[in-house]
C-alpha cells in the first residue's frame, strides 16, 4: 500500500488529511507539537472558551464550508463600536465620525483620523466583495499613512497591526481594508465566531481519520526526495528514519528550506519572499457584570501599549433581547509586539500585560478571571504584493513533495491554509 506522509497537523495538513482519507494509501500526518491545530489553538480562560491564535472563521470561504460540513455550530461576530485607547484615554463610539472628536489628540489630528476613517468605511464599502479587489493587492497601504498627523497615523498603525497581523509598510491596501475597515465599518457579514473554539475544526478532521493516523510530539529534521519513483525519506529528531511514497509539507514557509535541503533556486527565491512575522497574543477574561458599555466593546486600537488592538469576539448590544453578559474575554493582539517565547509562563509578563489591559480598561481591576500569553513564531503569512506574485511558484511540487499552508494561499488564515490542503490532496490523488 503506498504511504503518504503529511508533516504538519495544523489547518493544511489536516485538511489534506480528510480529503485523502477515503485512499486506498497508508496516511500519517506528523506534528511536532503535543496538540492538534497548529496556529489554531483553544484554550479555556476564566471559564470562557479563548483562541489564542486564529480567532474568527470567515463567512462562505474554505474553513466555513468545512466548519459546515463538520457540524460544528457558529455565530455571527456582530461589532456594533469601534474604539481608540491614546494618550491615557479610552473613548469608544458606536458612530465612528464622533471618535476623533472625543480623542486627546491635537486638533489636526482629529480631523485628519475623521477623515480617514470614513474615507476607510466608503472604500470598504464600495467592494461588494473585498477579494475582488484585485487592483488593491498591488498597491501598498503604508504610504496611505505618511502625510497624517503622527497621532492619526499611530492609530492607524495599531488599528492595521492589531486586525491584519502585518506591518502597514508591508501590507497590501486590499489585505488592510479587509482586515481593518471590516471591522470600522461594523461589518456583520463577514465574521464566525464558533463557542466551543476554533480548535474543535482541525480536531473534528483528525477524529474523522484512522485511529493513530496523528502522531504529535514527532519532529521531522529533514525530508529528501529520493528522485524518480522512490519517494522520500524522512528523518526525526528522535533518530526515527521512515519512508513515503508522497509528502505533504504543510509547515509555515520559514520551516521548508530548513527541512528540505538543495530546493530549486525558484523555490528558495519565491520561498524568500514570504512574510510570516511573529506575534503574542493575551487572552483575558473580566467580569463585567453591571458594565454594560464594557460588554458592547468590539475592536479598540491602542496605542502605547504592548498590544495594538483588542478583540471581543461576543460583544453585547444594548439593542438586543439578550441581557447582558456577566464575563466576557477580550483578546489582546501585540502584533508589533512580535515574537516572545519567555513570556509564555512567565508571571512577570502576564502581570505586564494586564497592567497594560488595566490602563485601557481600568474599571475592570479587580475583575480578572483569567489570562494567558501566547507567542508565535510565524503568525500569519502577509498578503504582500511580493507573495501575490510568486503563488505558483509556492505551491508547484518538487519530486514526490508537495507544499500547502496559509503562505502558498491566495489569501490568508485558516481559510487558505484549508483550501491548499485540499488543493495539495488534490495533486497527490492526481499524481498517483
Ligand atoms: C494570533 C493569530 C490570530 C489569527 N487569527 C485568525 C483568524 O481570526 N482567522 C483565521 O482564519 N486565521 C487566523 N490566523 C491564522 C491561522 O491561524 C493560520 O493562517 C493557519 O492556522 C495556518 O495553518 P497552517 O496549517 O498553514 O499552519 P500551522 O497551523 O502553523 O500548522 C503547521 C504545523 O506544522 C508543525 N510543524 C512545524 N515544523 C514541524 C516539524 N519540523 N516537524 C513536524 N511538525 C512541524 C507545527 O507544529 C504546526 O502544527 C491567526 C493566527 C494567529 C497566530
Amino acid at each position: 500500500m503506498p504511504r503518504i506522509a503529511i508533516i504538519g497537523a495544523g489547518a493544511a495538513g489536516l485538511a489534506a488529511a480528510y480529503r485523502l482519507r477515503s485512499l486506498d494509501a497508508e496516511l500519517t500526518v506528523y506534528d511536532k507539537a503535543e496538540h492538534i491545530g497548529g496556529r489554531t489553538l483553544s484554550l479555556g480562560v476564566g471559564g470562557l472558551e479563548s483562541n489564542t491564535g486564529a480567532l474568527f472563521v470567515y463567512r462562505n470561504t474554505p474553513a466555513d464550508r468545512l466548519r459546515a460540513e463538520l457540524g460544528i455550530d457558529a455565530s455571527p461576530f456582530l461589532p456594533g463600536t469601534w474604539g481608540v485607547h491614546i494618550n491615557g484615554e479610552t473613548v469608544v463610539t458606536a458612530a465612528p465620525d464622533t471618535l476623533a472628536e472625543r480623542l486627546p489628540i491635537a486638533p489636526r489630528a482629529k480631523a485628519e483620523l475623521s477623515a480617514f476613517l470614513l474615507e476607510a468605511i466608503q472604500e470598504y464599502r464600495g467592494y461588494s466583495d473585498v477579494e475582488e479587489a484585485s487592483e488593491l493587492a498591488e498597491e501598498r497601504f503604508g504610504p496611505r499613512l505618511a502625510a497624517l498627523h503622527p497621532d492619526a497615523a499611530s492609530i492607524i498603525r495599531s488599528a492595521v497591526h492589531g486586525g491584519s497581523v502585518a506591518d502597514p509598510d508591508l501590507l497590501s491596501a486590499k489585505y488592510a481594508l479587509r482586515y481593518f475597515a471590516s471591522y470600522l465599518a461594523h461589518d456583520r457579514e463577514n465574521r464566525l465566531y464558533t463557542r466551543g473554539g476554533m480548535q474543535q475544526i482541525p480536531e473534528a478532521l483528525a477524529a474523522a481519520l484512522e485511529p493513530g493516523a496523528v502522531r504529535l510530539g514527532r519532529e521531522v529534521v529533514e525530508v529528501s526526495d529520493r528522485g524518480g519513483s522512490e519517494g522520500c525519506e524522512l528523518r526525526f529528531a528522535d533518530g526515527g528514519v521512515e519512508s513515503a511514497d508522497r509528502v505533504i509539507l504543510a509547515v509555515p514557509a520559514p520551516v521548508v528550506p530548513e527541512l528540505v535541503r538543495g530546493l530549486p533556486p525558484e523555490k528558495l527565491d519565491a520561498l524568500e519572499q514570504v512574510d510570516m512575522p511573529g506575534s503574542t497574543t493575551f487572552c483575558i477574561t473580566a467580569d463585567i457584570e453591571g458594565l454594560p458599555a464594557i460588554a458592547e466593546w468590539s475592536f479598540l486600537a491602542t496605542v502605547g501599549t504592548r498590544f495594538d488592538a483588542i478583540i471581543n469576539p461576543q460583544p453585547w448590544s444594548a439593542d438586543s433581547d439578550e441581557p447582558a453578559p456577566s464575563a466576557a474575554q477580550f483578546v489582546c493582539y501585540g502584533n508589533s509586539h512580535g515574537y516572545d517565547p519567555g513570556v509564555e509562563g512567565s508571571e512577570a509578563a502576564l502581570q505586564a500585560w494586564e497592567e497594560d489591559f488595566l490602563r485601557v480598561a481600568p474599571e475592570l481591576r479587580g475583575r480578572i478571571l483569567g489570562r494567558h500569553l501566547q507567542s508565535w513564531e510565524h503568525c500569519f503569512a502577509i498578503l504582500t504584493p511580493e507573495r501575490t506574485r510568486v503563488i505558483d511558484r509556492l505551491r508547484a511540487p518538487v519530486g514526490a513533495i508537495h507544499f500547502a499552508g496559509d503562505y502558498t494561499s491566495e489569501t490568508a488564515g485558516t481559510h487558505g491554509a484549508y483550501a491548499e490542503g485540499e488543493r495539495a490532496a488534490a495533486e497527490v490523488r492526481q499524481a498517483r
